[in-house]
């Protein structure tokens, strides 16, 4: 079967893997800060914490956010559940926004309609690769007093008007899971703008230990001596990870032009299918593509995963709307709320897209899908 997406490791990412190993540093030790100093070169010069997965990178955005019981996060329905649900884990009330039913990048007019004196975080995800529209976004959540987070799970590597993904919102979580842009295996990262947030998370990921005398509360204490301020997780990425991350990193301009390629070879191949619609490219940007999204049309979607799949091309359908899962339904969600995500997810499969996915392998795709809805 042919996957949907699959990590590039190569001799390079093992030999660095393998140096790591052979040395005196298994968890926090000096690929972790030269992994952070590199990522933070690649999205703007801001402070970036690495985390064990994008979900931990999103949990501790909004901890550094201080949200909890009583505030509202606006958030786009089309996005995996992480997104939503590590704000309600702090005890957030999720709104939910409708996105444009051509990119299904959140609205910021919807945005806008969703904004109350309790929303304290916007959060934006750049679907399939596309950066959103952050200074509409961030126009309007200023107006309400509110930080514009982007889950950019998908869009690290990719840039806006010549501005990197990573400097487009207040902070930034991006994922390095094996199917995304680059990976560590299990892997995040938050970015923060704002220096103080992104030491409260800092702390946050390391169990919310403070070693710095100057803050300690405790007067003249011995070397040994750390304190707890405020909660925490062990969300550390370990030296391991990050040497592969930082080996990756280097390739991050060839995975681009690759993943591009392939965009542009399933674009000319399905432009004239009937019964295909495919996603525009947001004007302005320059994208690192995640995803090579397709909408099925005529109600056909099912049939064409189905055959596509027993043709050995593993399609994937992203996402189910984030207030169908039971989690969110059982919270008072009904479906209804946003008809164009819901339109776009009954239309929606994923065509395979990932650096090593050949052309012979692209022209199959096309013609299968091609031949299927003749
Ligand atoms: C992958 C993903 C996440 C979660 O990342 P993990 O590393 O798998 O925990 C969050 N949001 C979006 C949009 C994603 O695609």
């Amino acid at each position: 079967m042919l996957p949907y997406g699959r990590q590039s490791v190569s001799e390079e990412d093992v030999e660095a893997v393998v140096a790591v190993l052979r040395g005196d540093w298994l968890t926090t030790g000096p690929a972790v800060d030269a992994f952070e100093a590199a990522l933070s070169e690649a999205v703007g010069g801001h402070p970036v914490v690495t985390t064990t997965s994008g979900t931990a990178a999103l949990h501790t955005a909004y901890d550094s956010l201080g949200i909890g019981a009583g505030d509202e996060v606006v958030t786009t329905p089309m996005t995996f559940v992480a997104t939503a649900s590590t704000a309600s884990m702090h005890g957030a009330t999720i709104v939910f926004a409708d996105v444009d039913p051509e990119t299904a990048l959140v609205d910021p007019a919807a945005v806008e309609a969703a904004l109350t004196p309790r929303t304290k975080v916007v959060a934006a995800v750049d679907y399939a690769g596309q950066p959103c529209d952050y200074a509409a976004l961030t126009a309007v959540a200023r107006d309400a007093g509110a930080l514009v987070l982007a889950d950019a799970a998908h869009s690290f590597g990719g840039s806006l008007d010549g501005r990197p993904v990573g400097d487009l919102a207040d902070l930034t979580a991006l994922s390095f899971f094996p199917t995304k842009n680059l990976t560590t295996g299990e892997g995040g990262a938050v970015v923060h703008k704002d220096p103080a947030l992104g030491q409260r998370a800092r702390e946050f990921h390391n169990i919310g230990l403070v070693r710095d005398p100057a803050r300690f509360r405790e007067v003249d204490p011995g070397g040994w001596h750390q304190e707890v301020h405020a909660l925490g997780l062990n969300y550390r990425l370990t030296d391991v990870a990050c040497a592969l991350g930082l080996s990756q990193l280097r390739r991050l301009a060839t995975f681009k032009k690759r993943r591009s390629e392939i965009v542009a070879r399933y674009r000319a191949g399905l432009a004239d299918v009937d019964g295909l619609r495919l996603v525009e490219q947001v004007p302005g940007s320059d994208p690192l593509w995640h995803l090579f999204p397709v909408r099925v049309l005529d109600g056909r979607r099912r049939e064409v995963y189905e055959r596509m799949r027993a043709a050995g091309i593993g399609v994937q359908v992203n996402y189910v709307p984030v207030y169908w899962h039971p989690v969110y339904e059982d919270l008072g969600y009904r479906r209804g709320l946003c008809p164009n995500a819901e339109q776009f997810y009954a239309e929606q499969l994923s065509l395979p897209l990932f650096v090593e996915l050949r052309d012979e392998d692209v022209d199959r795709v096309v013609e299968t899908l091609t031949e299927l809805l003749r």
